[in-house]
Formats: C-alpha cells, sequence, structure tokens
C-alpha cells in the first residue's frame, strides 16, 4: 500500500494575533460547526480516490483546532476511520492553543484518537506573550499541559519563538529552559518573521524594535546546545525531539510522501499533482471548491525533493533520489552540489546535506536547486 498524510485545516482563533499571516480569523460558534460539517463531507468524498493508501499521519493544524469541540473532533476522527484504511498506530497530531483548552476538551481529543499535541506556547515571558497578542498566559500554559497530561498525551509539542521584538537573550533562555523543565517529547523554535500585510510589518519592518541579527544568530545557537545538553536531537533547521519522537507528519512532507489536505487553503500533493482549495470559506462551505491544480513535471519534483529535503539535518539521499526518479543526483545537480561544497556550506556523501554554516544561508543553497 502507498503511505498518505492527510491534514485538515481549521481556520478559527479567538483573535487575530499582530504577526500572524496564516489563514485564520475568529468566528461564531455556529460558523465553526457548519465548518466542520462541511470539513466531515470534504473528508469522506474524496475518500474514494485513496483505496489503495494507508493513512500513516493526520495533522489537525490551523488556525486554532482546539476551537473545535471534542464531540466534533469524534466525529471528524470517526470520519476518517470510517472511510480511509487508517494505520493502527498513525501518528494524529493536533495543534492546540493553551487560552483555549479544557480538562474536559483535552480529554475528549485524547479519546477521538489524537495521540500528538503541539501546544502553541511561543514564550514563557509575560510582556513578550501580550507584545505578540497572544491570548494565553503563562499560567494558562502550565494548566494546559497538566491537563494534557492527566488526559493521557504522552507525545507533546511546545512550539517556542525566536526573535520576537523587546526579546533580550536571557528571556528566550528563560523560555527555553522553562520548556525543558516541562519534559516535552519534541520542541520547535521557529524565528518569528515579519510577514507583508500584519499589523507587525507596518510597525517592525524597517528591524527597528526587533533583536539583531547577532542576537537572533544566538538564539540559535543557544537552542541548539541547551536542547541537544537535555536529550533532544535537532533532526531538521527548527525542530528537535526526543528520540523516536520526531514528528512523522512533518518529516513525511520534507520526504516528499503524497498527502491530502482539507478545509480551505490546504494544498495536497498526490500522483505528481498538487491542488490547493479555495481560500473563502463562503465558497468552501457551499462546494469545497478546488483553486489551482498544478501538473508537477519530474523537474518540479526533483527541485521539492531537493529543497525540502535538504531542511533535515540527515539531508537527501542519493540512492532514495535514484530510485524515485531513476537518475543520479549527482547527473542532475552535480555542479550545484559541488559549488556549495566548495564554499562549505554542503557535506557530499551517500548523503547530501547543509552544513552549520550552509543552515545560516540554507534559503540561497536551496535556491541553487531550482531549475
Ligand atoms: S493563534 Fe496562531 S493561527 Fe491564530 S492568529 Fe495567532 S498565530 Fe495565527
Amino acid at each position: 500500500m502507498k503511505e498518505l498524510s492527510l491534514y485538515l485545516h481549521i481556520p478559527f482563533c479567538v483573535r487575530k494575533c499582530p504577526y500572524c499571516d496564516f489563514l485564520s480569523a475568529p468566528a461564531d460558534g455556529e460558523t465553526i460547526g457548519r465548518y466542520a460539517d462541511a470539513l466531515i463531507e470534504e473528508v469522506k468524498q474524496a475518500s474514494c480516490a485513496y483505496t489503495d493508501h494507508d493513512v500513516v499521519t493526520v495533522f489537525l493544524g490551523g488556525g486554532t483546532p482546539s476551537l473545535l469541540h471534542g464531540k466534533k473532533m469524534q466525529v471528524i476522527m470517526d470520519a476518517i476511520r470510517a472511510n480511509y484504511r487508517l494505520r493502527a498506530d498513525a501518528e494524529i497530531s493536533m495543534e492546540a492553543n493553551p487560552g483555549t483548552v479544557t480538562k474536559e476538551s483535552l480529554a475528549a481529543y485524547r479519546e477521538a484518537g489524537i495521540n500528538r499535541l503541539s501546544i502553541g506556547l511561543q514564550s514563557a515571558d509575560e510582556a513578550l506573550l501580550r507584545t505578540l497578542g497572544r491570548i494565553h498566559t503563562k499560567e494558562d500554559f502550565v494548566t494546559a499541559w497538566a491537563w494534557a497530561d492527566e488526559a493521557g498525551f504522552r507525545n507533546r509539542n511546545i512550539d517556542l519563538m525566536e526573535g520576537i521584538p523587546g526579546q533580550s537573550l536571557d528571556a528566550f533562555e528563560q523560555t527555553l529552559r522553562f520548556a525543558l523543565s516541562c519534559n516535552p517529547t519534541h520542541i520547535s523554535a521557529y524565528s518569528l518573521i515579519v510577514e507583508e500585510g500584519t499589523p507587525f510589518f507596518a510597525k517592525y519592518h524597517d528591524g527597528r524594535g526587533l533583536p539583531d541579527e547577532e542576537t537572533e544568530r544566538a538564539m540559535y545557537a543557544l537552542t541548539g546546545q541547551l536542547l541537544s545538553a537535555n536529550g533532544y536531537r535537532r533532526y531538521e533547521i527548527s525542530n528537535y525531539a526526543q528520540d523516536g519522537f520526531e514528528c512523522l507528519h512533518n518529516i513525511g512532507y520534507w520526504n516528499g510522501r503524497e498527502y491530502v489536505g482539507f478545509g480551505i487553503g490546504s494544498s495536497s500533493y498526490v500522483n505528481h499533482t498538487r491542488w490547493k482549495n479555495t481560500s473563502d470559506l463562503k465558497t468552501y462551505m457551499s462546494c469545497a471548491l478546488r483553486e489551482e491544480v498544478q501538473h508537477l513535471t519530474m523537474q518540479d519534483e526533483m527541485a521539492e525533493f531537493m529543497f525540502l529535503g535538504l531542511r533535515m539535518m540527515c539531508g537527501v539521499s542519493k540512492e532514495v533520489f535514484a530510485a524515485r526518479f531513476s537518475q543520479k543526483m549527482d547527473d542532475v545537480y552535480g555542479d550545484v552540489i559541488k559549488k556549495h561544497a566548495a564554499e562549505g556550506l554542503l557535506l557530499d556523501g551517500d548523503h547530501v546535506r547543509l552544513t552549520e554554516e550552509g543552515i545560516s544561508v540554507s534559503n540561497y543553497v536551496m535556491a541553487d536547486f531550482l531549475f
């Protein structure tokens, strides 16, 4: 059987954070309920195309999936189980905002079959949480973490953010140490990107108020050192895990596994074709329209395979590349690999991977793999 990942997008939040450019917005309970029904319908209707696939991971992302009622989550998971070949050991992840969960909702999510929780802390510093416009406090996180434990979630990620306006290296270290004290199985630490069109862009587009480049680099280095000293292995540029707790959904994505996205704005990649759902809520709720369909050429797929695979610390296997594309990686990318290896940015062996220096200029290196 071929392996497949499912992604379900829940585009609702209590309020919009000023730095966020994800497809998400506040909505009332009735709209959230109707959207969930449309999502369930889409999940069911699409299933006939994947009878020869085993679903190995499911990811509920957003937005804020934890705005969904526990009972609704049960119906969604029942629809997946009834209509797809969901592997018994499938990783089923859900993102949660600490300001939206209750002891009961977390127990209901676990009961529904969610077995991995990703909780967005971002920072353990109250002032920085306010700067980010987050709806939760550190205390909310502590409570949610304890409830998640009680509900039986053993596989839990904490999302952290580097480069917040006004964030010092010291404040960031305290957040890292706090996260470690919670003993999560996984930590994601992403740099804040000031995205055009957000209130943060209007305020910080010239970089004033943000930590300078040197501080940002020190935060990244500190994350690696501290987490590694505490038993977490960096397996992707921004992701760290205890042994055996790497996020299988994201690894599948970086390794080019096929995936189907449900909900507004979600993308799918199956059988050399990528498509994207409409981003318009009303249109989606009426007919779940596909907005863009792109048939990928072999070159598109090779470039993407390299581009995504280089995010992983293990890099891209030449053997897997050859098996997938019936061409040797060196025949296609030999010059690019040689060039960046000579610059000290890539390591060239059975796998091609970024060096530490290469990670800091990863966009420059990856861009060369595009045709
Ligand atoms: S909670 Fe997450 S998805 Fe929602 S607005 Fe804030 S950053 Fe965006």
